[in-house]
């Protein structure tokens, strides 16, 4: 029977939460994900006082329920990001990407956070021809960029990487990896609470008002029936930011969801002949799907945007399944142990941003991508808070944006997911062009 929660939640250590809520503290964070611990960790690390909420019990959010893959990447082209923002911070928001992936690496090696960590390095396929022809032009300028550890595989090579004839080409990313991610939650939720921050679970915070109506003088966070007085805060609810908490932020992140589902055992021989090396891999698909094998190597994990909007895991299921057979028509029938679903958090620039609105700290947006860039830019906003009038990081140029149509309920997301189909079936059809052409 398919278990409708995720995988990563089996036989896992309870987190000891910390009691006795203090009046008073430097720094409040709301949300106990990547995010808010890490922030935690390096606040607590400098002398500061820290109190961390979490609405839910701690580890609800998307840091469980990912698909533990750790990578660099963001959703904007070097090209995309030149045209927007210029050569100099373009440039700069790529070498921050390579710069969070080393961030959470060295984070978890140097405090052996037991999460299971592979550099197993990650594969991009192409799921087009004309994918392939960009993804090696994107290459060729983020190698000018910075040192950039990728190279591209030729479609006739394909099958010695991933054992489907489905892709034409890919590029491999030598030091993305794999953990897994309710470990690390674990792990940095350890770090939190012995370098002194206090961590508590279902405590929501329904309110952040200036204390006598003046910023400077610090905030009053009201949480559950009790409030603290703190001169800080920083918000970390990425695809969990709801209009009751900021109106400002859930306008202008949008709680996309995310659906995973995991094999029975199929044994570490299958697993290894359908993705010889175990790395992950990432299609070009509009659909967005990505895959890899767990940490036990003897199951597959396969994730997918099998809608735009909110939808339970039970009828996610078919179509995730259906995926899964796509891309390796010997696992069709195969026994699925876990399907479960979760939100992350777009952002319209599609890239992350560190911002402060009416002397509130945010760090959210990683748009599907926060395994490393969210304790990266936890940790980026713990620096900033601490020397607020210093320039920490490119994300700050980032600036979170609105549109006129959305008030923080993405009643167009279900319009979104039938263009988002019809893309999938226009692309099939390319696809099916392209390959007639070859053949
Ligand atoms: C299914 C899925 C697969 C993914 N796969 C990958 C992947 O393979 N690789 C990758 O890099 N990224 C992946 N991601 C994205 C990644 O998981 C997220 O970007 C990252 O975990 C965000 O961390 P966070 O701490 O900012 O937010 P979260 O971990 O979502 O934490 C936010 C927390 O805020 C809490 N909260 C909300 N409102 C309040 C309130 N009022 N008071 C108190 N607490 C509140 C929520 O309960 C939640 O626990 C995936 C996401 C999903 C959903």
């Amino acid at each position: 029977m398919t278990k409708y929660s995720p995988y990563w939640w089996e036989d896992q250590p309870k987190y000891i939460e910390s009691n006795g809520l203090p009046k008073n503290t430097d720094v409040v964070i709301v949300g106990a994900g990547f995010t808010g611990l890490s922030a935690a960790i390096t606040l607590a690390k400098s002398g500061v006082s820290v109190v961390v909420f979490d609405s839910e019990e701690l580890g609800f959010g998307a840091s469980t329920r990912n698909g533990g893959m750790l990578g660099s990447g963001h959703k904007v082209s070097p090209q995309e990001a030149e045209k927007k923002y210029g050569l100099e911070i373009a440039g700069k928001i790529h070498k921050e990407a390579n710069a969070s992936l080393a961030f959470t690496t060295d984070l978890i090696k140097e405090n052996n956070i037991d999460c299971d960590l592979q550099i197993c390095g990650r594969l991009r396929t192409s799921w087009l021809p004309q994918d392939h022809l960009s993804m090696s032009e994107n290459l060729k300028k983020l190698k000018a960029i910075d040192d950039f550890n990728s190279r591209m595989i030729d479609s006739s090579k394909m099958l010695e990487s991933v054992k489907t004839d489905l892709y034409f080409g890919g590029q491999f990313y030598e030091d993305h990896g794999s953990v897994q991610p309710r470990k690390f939650h674990y792990g940095l939720h350890q770090m939190a609470s012995n370098a002194g921050a206090k961590v508590f679970g279902r405590m929501p915070v329904k309110q952040v008002t200036p204390k006598s109506g003046d910023k400077q003088a610090g905030f009053i966070v009201s949480v559950g029936n009790q409030s603290i007085s703190c001169k800080d805060v920083l918000i970390a609810t990425n695809g969990y930011t709801r209009s009751s908490l900021s109106t400002y932020l859930s306008r202008r992140i949008l709680p996309v969801p995310s659906f995973i589902i995991t094999t029975d055992e199929i044994g570490a021989d299958r697993v290894n002949s359908l993705i010889p090396g175990g790395h992950c891999i990432v299609e070009t698909r509009k659909r967005y799907c990505y895959y890899r094998p767990t940490p036990c190597g003897k199951r597959i994990m396969i994730g997918t945007r099998a809608a735009m909007h909110s939808m339970s895991a039970e009828k996610a299921l078919p179509l995730l399944r259906k995926t899964l057979s796509e891309i390796f028509p010997e696992l069709d029938g195969v026994k699925i142990s876990h399907c479960w679903t979760g939100f992350t958090g777009f952002s319209f620039s599609m890239l992350p941003n560190l911002g402060c609105h009416d002397g509130i700290y945010s760090a959210m947006g990683y748009c599907g991508n926060g395994v490393a860039m969210a304790p990266y830019l936890g940790h980026m906003a713990a620096l900033k808070i601490l020397e607020p009038n210093k320039k920490i990081t490119v994300f700050e140029d980032t600036s979170l944006q609105t549109r006129p149509y959305y008030f923080g309920s993405p009643w167009f997301l279900p319009i979104a997911s039938v263009y988002f189909k019809a893309y999938d079936k226009f692309d099939n059809y390319r696809r099916r062009k392209n390959l007639s052409n070859i053949l």
